[in-house]
């Protein structure tokens, strides 16, 4: 077996050139042959692989196959909180312990191995509400520096449907001291999605669902000032921008800034 994958890995070709990309966005490498380990789609007769950037807050070069990948900070802008009751700011050693203990059970949830394909990268907005919060934006609370939303908010009422955006796998259902009700999928290909605060959650670990299907409801549970939904996208293990990803002609404009 172990020929195999390396049979695979090597039976892609990949047309070394440069690329430029942007923190959280996305680029097109050109590539012949097949994989599954990475999204692939095809425009023109040219097959490209869709791979997701980091987060990055300095200019940041990266090598993926022969290419060279220079990702550039963008400013996505900041939020700044003051909350007197400093007991609403650090969690109790107890809730610290819980949040940490699950994380840990994310991680590890994301790092299993998938034998899914993702057959599209063609995404559905998962609730119809308008976005409250940007992906990237930096976080101050009492002026000091908090993690960067690596996520997309859009708004709801709580019994809004939150569908999924892609055929997928649900491969993690639970309640989470900031997340609350808290779905992950996985789409195949190193994509997979999280759904935060959800009101309900209509379906079970292992279950598949079609893209349009309804996952759940959106709610307000977990640390959350209102209902929304938190919408996380993970792409070859960074936490990508979704909100490129529902953008009317998003692989055109992908494919455009990076020509043949
Ligand atoms: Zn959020």
């Amino acid at each position: 077996m172990k020929y195999f994958a390396f049979c695979c890995l090597f039976a892609i070709s990949v047309v070394a050139k440069d690329f430029v990309g942007e923190s959280g966005g996305f680029i097109a490498i050109p590539v012949t042959g097949e994989t599954t380990t990475m999204p692939t789609f095809s425009t023109n007769g040219q097959k490209f692989h869709l791979y997701g950037l980091p987060y990055v807050d300095v200019q940041t070069e990266l090598s993926i196959f022969d290419s060279k990948i220079t990702v550039n900070p963008v400013d996505f802008g900041e939020s700044r909180i003051t909350i007197t009751n400093t007991a609403l700011v650090t969690p109790s050693a107890e809730d610290q312990k819980r949040s940490a203990q699950e994380s840990k059970q994310l991680r590890s949830v994301l790092s299993r191995k998938s034998n899914l394909t993702a057959h599209s990268v063609d995404f559905l907005r998962p609730v119809t509400g308008v976005i409250t919060s940007r992906y990237g934006k930096k976080r101050f609370i009492n002026d000091l520096p908090r993690a960067p939303h690596l996520a997309l908010d859009l708004d709801g009422e709580i019994g809004d449907p939150i569908i999924a955006p892609l055929d997928g796998k649900v491969i993690l259902v639970d309640n989470f001291f900031y997340a609350g009700n808290f779905i992950v999928l996985d789409h195949g290909s190193s994509i997979f999605t999280s759904y935060s605060h959800m009101h309900s959650t209509d379906v079970v670990v292992g279950q598949y669902v079609t893209k349009g299907e309804k996952i759940g409801t959106v709610g307000s549970t977990g640390r959350v000032t209102g209902p929304h939904l938190h919408w996380t996208v993970y792409f070859n293990g960074n936490r990508v921008n979704p909100e490129k990803l529902i953008e009317d002609g998003f692989i055109d404009t992908l494919v455009g800034e990076n020509p043949e």
